[in-house]
């Protein structure tokens, strides 16, 4: 009899079957794709890791986050800074004393200040109420219209007056000359890639692979005391009040016979014309290792998802989260059954997050 039946090898249930296996209990993981990783799943073309689900910047403020991590990878001293493409005219992220210039010629955080000022003014916002006002009072029209209004309608599937306001609130504004796209005090990319992070997370553990837990759970709930799902909540309840809602995304990746493409790990392409939302090339986020003369690129494509699809951003409107709150009642009265994760938990997580509260659920734990 297992004490604990994880469904995911993500970073989730990588993180808390390393816990508690460490405190003694019998853990094994269960995984439907044919990887481990999830999300962060990374592998080699060319010599070059390749982030297949998309570009992933391990950034955090929590000291044991940090401390548990580099338990498991040794990080380099990657610091991302993209670079905004609207129309061919290049702009800094995040928004910064550099963007500034390049925009209004704005010298000090003085002028800039005011410029911006003088623009949020002529917008006469006082409670913010979708994304549009928050990023027309935070940054002016001028931002609005080149970095924001079509990089964010592409990603989200919709304009920017229909989305809330605190997806905006992630992206820092900096008075000073920094380009560093976070404000986290540790970054980095693992020097070895993710998915020989989460290998050694999960050294001595069992792990399944290509199984889907919900297809024979039956089977499996009877191996173990409590089951840990980081897979969608309402999966788990086979969508019993509707399905929860996603946007999703399509990687298109091509390997280029250049040294390099770009010249920067990411390239944001914010005009709403461009069909794709960026451009990685990969081997920026470790200096540019891998063969000489060769890099590969992945083109972001935001898509609609469909039921059964790979899920990426949870949709967090007024409907969602009430939909997502009818589960959430039903998996509290649950004696056997945890939820963690971005998809048990129906949250926009970063990776420190999820690690974070995988963290803080393993201390508060009784047994099973
Ligand atoms: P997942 O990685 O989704 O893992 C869940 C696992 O459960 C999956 O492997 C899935 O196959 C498995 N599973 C689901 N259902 C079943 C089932 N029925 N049976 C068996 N297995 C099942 N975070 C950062 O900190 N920095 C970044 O730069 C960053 N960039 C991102 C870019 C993109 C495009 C996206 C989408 C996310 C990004 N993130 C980033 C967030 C990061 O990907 C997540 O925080 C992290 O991957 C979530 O881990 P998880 O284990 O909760 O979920
Ligand atoms: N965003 C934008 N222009 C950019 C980058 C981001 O308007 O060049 C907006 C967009 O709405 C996005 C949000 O800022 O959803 C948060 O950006 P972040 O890079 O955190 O987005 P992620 O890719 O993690 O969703």
């Amino acid at each position: 009899m297992l004490d604990y039946l994880i469904v995911g090898a993500g970073l989730a249930g990588a993180t808390f079957a390393r816990v508690m296996t460490e405190k003694g209990y019998c853990c094994k993981v269960l995984e439907k794709r044919n990887h481990i990783g999830g999300n962060i799943f990374s592998s080699e073309i060319e010599g070059i890791e390749v982030h297949q689900y998309g570009p992933h910047i391990f950034h955090t403020d929590q000291e044991s986050v940090w401390e548990f991590v580099n338990r498991f990878a040794r990080f380099n001293h990657f610091v991302y800074s993209p670079v905004a493409n609207y129309h061919g005219e290049l702009y800094n992220l995040p928004f910064n004393m550099n963007t500034f210039y390049q925009l209004w010629g704005t010298k000090t955080p003085e002028e800039a200040k005011r410029e911006i000022a003088r623009q949020a003014e002529q917008e006469n916002i006082s409670e913010p109420k979708n994304l549009e006002e928050q990023a027309l009072k935070l940054v002016g029209r001028d931002i609005y219209e080149k970095l924001i209004k079509g990089y964010t309608a592409k990603q989200w599937g919709r304009e920017c007056r229909e989305l809330p306001a605190f997806i905006i609130k992630r992206l820092p504004v900096r008075f000073t000359y920094d380009n560093n796209y976070f404000n986290h005090p540790h970054q980095g990319i693992p020097q070895d890639g993710y998915t020989a992070m989460v290998r050694n997370m999960l050294s001595g553990i069992e792990v399944q692979l290509n199984t889907d837990f919900l297809q024979h759970r039956k089977t499996y709930e009877a191996q173990a005391k409590c089951v840990v799902f980081t897979g969608p909540i309402d999966a788990y309840y086979e969508y019993c009040y509707g399905a929860l809602e996603y946007r999703s995304l399509r990687f298109e990746t091509e390997v280029l016979d250049t040294d390099n493409y770009q010249g920067v790990a990411g390239m944001n392409f914010t005009d709403s014309e461009t069909p794709y939302t960026r451009i990685v090339e990969h081997k920026h986020f470790r200096f540019g290792e891998g063969n000489p003369g060769k890099t590969v690129i992945t083109r972001e494509y935001p898509a609609v998802w469909k039921l059964g699809e790979e899920a990426y951003y949870p949709v967090n409107d007024e409907k969602n989260n009430a939909l997502y709150g009818q589960y959430l009642e039903r998996a509290k009265k649950e004696k056997h059954v945890i939820f963690a994760g971005r998809l048990g938990t129906y949250q926009y997580f970063d990776m420190d997050k999820v690690i974070g509260s995988v963290l803080d659920l393993t201390d508060s734990l009784a047994d099973c």
